[in-house]
């Protein structure tokens, strides 16, 4: 290389620097290499499957990393686009829930939804699917191998240590399963119902969960209907989405907690300090816990 070369080359790598920031130009100078693959993803809980599979191969950018944004109501920043627009691959959840994402030009998308064969119209939260995580290890490890040919055998070896970390929980819904005995429970909001559903409860308010998913407040009858479940405690527990607030499910926790019915607490998307795995643990085992 010519001295004018080094210097020109030199300009380039400056400019670029300045333009991604100069600390995040150093932290990513081993990943930019032109050969690696640049993933994003909606939320940081199908960020943590895509980076386990990727490895050292490439970079994973989760967009939605922050407990206080509910996805349901998420728009894409300028920030967000361009970075979506720079992406090999954008793994979305689907079915509505993060369509946003499909305007922003990423040259390949990979749906959770097509993933676990959900077609619109279904419940949204599909990462509550026992086997959804699995699934979609093993289905990143193909794309990522047909995008990147040479590691193709990282990334299925990649998906199997994720599996791995996986098979506890299937085993505490299949403990949870054991013990429900098709029980009736009722929920503040649909998130949880794929779990439940696996663990063998019956949800009785699917009408009353729909309004509050959707901001809108239950009906009368709705409403009323609950109270009288709780009263005469046909549910064997409430549950709660924490992420949400609003005053009839305020006073809904109020009346489990004075007719002793017990309230197991989820939350939409991954808390601070957690992993997928812990996540779901934490609140699988609040159920194996009232089952004893
Ligand atoms: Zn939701």
């Amino acid at each position: 290389m010519s001295i004018s070369k080094i210097f020109k080359a030199f300009l380039a790598s400056l400019t670029l620097c300045l333009i991604l920031g100069l600390s995040a130009c150093a932290k990513n100078q081993t990943q930019t290499k032109a050969d690696q693959l640049k993933v994003v993803t909606t939320t940081d809980f199908y960020g943590e499957v895509a980076r386990a599979v990727l490895g050292s191969h490439g970079k994973v950018t989760p967009i939605i990393t922050s407990p206080s944004v509910d996805p349901h109501d998420y728009e894409p920043t300028t920030k967000t686009a361009k970075l979506v627009a720079k992406a090999d691959l954008a793994v979305y959840n689907g079915l509505e829930y993060d369509s946003w994402i499909k305007k922003l030009g990423a040259k390949k998308y990979l749906t959770v939804a097509s993933v676990t064969g959900a077609k619109i119209g279904q419940n949204e939260h599909l990462w509550y699917q026992p086997q959804t995580m699995s699934k979609l290890a093993l289905t990143l490890a193909k794309e990522y191998g047909r995008l990147d040919p040479k590691h193709k055998q990282d990334y299925l070896a990649n998906a199997k240590k994720y599996q791995a970390k996986l098979a506890p929980l299937t085993k505490m819904v299949a403990q949870i399963k054991a013990n429900s005995q098709g029980q009736k429970v009722a929920v503040s909001e649909p998130v949880f119902d794929y779990s439940l559903e696996a663990m063998g409860y019956h949800i009785t308010n699917k009408h009353f969960a729909m309004a509050a998913e959707e901001e809108t407040d239950p009906s009368y009858t709705d409403i009323k209907k609950l109270q009288t479940a709780i009263k005469n405690k046909e549910i064997a527990f409430f549950v709660l989405n924490t992420q949400s607030d609003s005053k009839v499910i305020t006073n809904m926790v109020k009346l489990c907690q004075e007719y002793k019915i017990p309230v197991v607490k989820v939350t939409e998307t991954l808390p601070a300090h957690q992993n997928y795995v812990s996540w779901m643990k934490k609140q699988y085992q609040q159920v194996l816990t009232l089952q004893k």
